[in-house]
Order: structure tokens, then sequence, then C-alpha cells
């Protein structure tokens, strides 16, 4: 495994297994063998209503406490630390477990600024490793980084080959933010899978499409999180350490950027209003 290390020291994997849309009752098997295939970092959220099931798998897999890279988000709140500090505690009961290594506000939308300086003073007691955001632009970003002591380590932000984010890659690089994708591979739209770009470079290195895109974006330093319930592709998906992308290889996935999301704009009022007025149970 590679890891990158964030702007507070923390390792993190460049590669891990994301949860989203796995049915509660799925997930412990699917986080099992996930854990059984050699995946240590594990990404999930409240909004997912799996954090019981991950903590289940990972009580279930006897592997040491500090192997693991643990993130879950914390979902739009009403106003206020308290808040916060109630849903970070929820999430870790869940969960099963005393600390996290990394918690993300889920969405830029309500008073992130409670929410931060809550998430901060967490990460100060030590049950945070590090504090991060997602679904950010830079505009948002940046006004969170010039009112607050602590930088995000992550931003956790959209990432395939049709939508690359290398503009705002780039600003967080020069703000020590670390990209990390969510939707790696596209869920497979736009025939990911089978795109004609894409297939003659899987050919030439004897690899899937799914390979060659999550080997083109760690070789971008970005970290992925593909998620999948089949153990066979939990296995192809963690296989990218073994070959190389070309710097041509790498320009053929360039050329396929389309600079829209395939999923959603953070920025249209309406899902502004619809993320920031929706409430998760704690
Ligand atoms: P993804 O990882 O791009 O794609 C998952 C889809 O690809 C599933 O349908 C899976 O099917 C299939 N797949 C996986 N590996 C494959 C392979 N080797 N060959 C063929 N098909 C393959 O999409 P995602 O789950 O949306 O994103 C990954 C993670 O990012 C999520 O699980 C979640 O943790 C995180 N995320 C975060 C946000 C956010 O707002 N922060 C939003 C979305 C996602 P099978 O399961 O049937 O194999």
């Amino acid at each position: 495994m590679r890891y990158v290390t964030l702007n507070n020291g923390v390792d993190m994997p460049i590669l891990g297994f994301g949860v989203y849309q796995i049915p509660p009752e799925e997930t412990e098997q699917a986080v099992t063998d996930a854990l059984s295939a050699g995946y240590r970092l594990l990404d999930t959220a409240a909004v997912y209503h799996n954090e019981e099931a991950v903590g289940r798998a990972i009580k279930a897999s006897g592997i040491p406490r500090e192997e693991l890279f643990v993130t879950t988000k914390l979902w739009v709140q009403d106003p206020g630390e308290d808040n916060t500090k109630r849903a970070f505690d929820a999430s870790l009961r869940r969960l099963g477990l005393d600390h996290l290594d990394l918690y993300l506000i889920h969405q830029p939308y309500g008073d992130v600024y409670s929410e931060w300086r809550a998430m901060q003073e967490l990460h100060r007691e030590g049950r945070i490793r590090a504090i991060g955001v997602s679904n950010f632009f830079p505009d948002r970003l940046i006004d969170l980084i010039d009112n607050h002591d602590i930088p995000p380590a992550v931003n956790q932000i959209e990432t395939h080959p049709f939508y690359q984010r290398a503009a705002d890659q780039r600003f967080m690089r020069e703000h020590g933010v670390q990209i990390e994708s969510w939707a790696p591979l596209a869920v497979g739209r736009n025939n990911l899978f089978t795109h004609p770009a894409l297939t003659p470079l899987a050919k030439a290195h004897d690899k899937s499409v799914a390979q060659i895109v999550l080997r083109w974006l760690i070789q971008r330093d970005v970290v992925v999180i593909p998620k999948s319930v089949r153990p066979d592709r939990m296995t192809e998906n963690l296989d990218v350490f073994d070959f190389t992308l070309t710097e041509e290889e790498m320009t053929a996935v360039t050329d396929l950027d389309t600079g829209t999301s395939l999923f959603l704009d953070h920025r249209d009022p309406v899902i502004v209003s619809q993320f920031g007025k929706a409430r998760v149970e704690d």
C-alpha cells in the first residue's frame, strides 16, 4: 500500500473501501470481505445508515485498531458545537470505536463554522486524528481556512476521468489539503468500463479498465475509495501497484475530462436547500 502524509503528519492509505449505497444488512459482509482482501481504509458516513455494520465487521476482523484508517462524515446539523459533538459521539458509538482517523463535514451547507470549531476541539482532545471536509469548492475551502486555526487535512470530492478537478486539486495542494476522490469509477457512468479510450490501456497492461482508472488517479496523488460488494472486484481494485502508466497514457485519460459533474451540482440552489434542510437521526 502507498500512503499520503496529511498536513498534520498523519499517514493515510491512498486506496480504501467506500460503503455508500451498500444496504445496512449487506454492509457487514462487504466490509468483512474488504478487510480480508487487504483494505485498511474504510469510508462511511452517518447518512449512509451503515456505520453499525461497519463497526461489527471491524470488531469481528480482530485487526488491530492502529492498522485501520476509519473515516466517517458529519451530516448537516442544526447550529451549535454541541450538535456536532453529539453527532460525533453517536457515530463513534455506532462504529464501536473510541476515536476516528478522519472525520469530514459531509456537505458545505448550514453552520459549518460551529461544526468546524467543534471538530477542532475533538481533534485537540485526540478523539479524531485528522479533520476534513467534503464537497467543498475552492471558495468555501478558503473561507474555512482563512477563519480557523486548523486547515482541513482532506477534501473529498467527486473526481474521475470525466470530472478530473485538476484546478481544484492545484488549489488544494497550494493550501495543504489532500484531495480524495468519491466515485473514482464514476459508478460506471458514460460506459466507463468499456470506454474506447480506456480499453486499449487496459489491454496494454493486462489490467481491467477499473484498474487503469484507479492507477491514473493514484499517479495524480488522489486518494481513492472504490466501492464494490463483489470480493473479486475488491481484490481487482486493490491490485494497482505493480504497473505504471506512461505520460502519454496519463494524457489519454486526461483528454476525457468534461469539467462537469455526472451526479449533482453542489451549487444548485435546489440541492443546497434540499440537502441543507435534511437531517439524520442520531
Ligand atoms: P464508485 O466507487 O465509482 O463505483 C462503484 C460502482 O462500480 C458499483 O456499482 C460497483 O458495483 C462498480 N464496480 C466497482 N469495482 C468495479 C470493477 N472492478 N469492475 C466493474 N464494476 C465495478 O462509486 P461510489 O460508491 O459512489 O464512490 C465510492 C465511495 O465514495 C462511496 O462508497 C463513498 O464511500 C464515497 N462517496 C462519497 C460521497 C460524498 O458526498 N462525500 C458521494 C459519493 C460517494 P458492485 O458493487 O456491484 O461491484
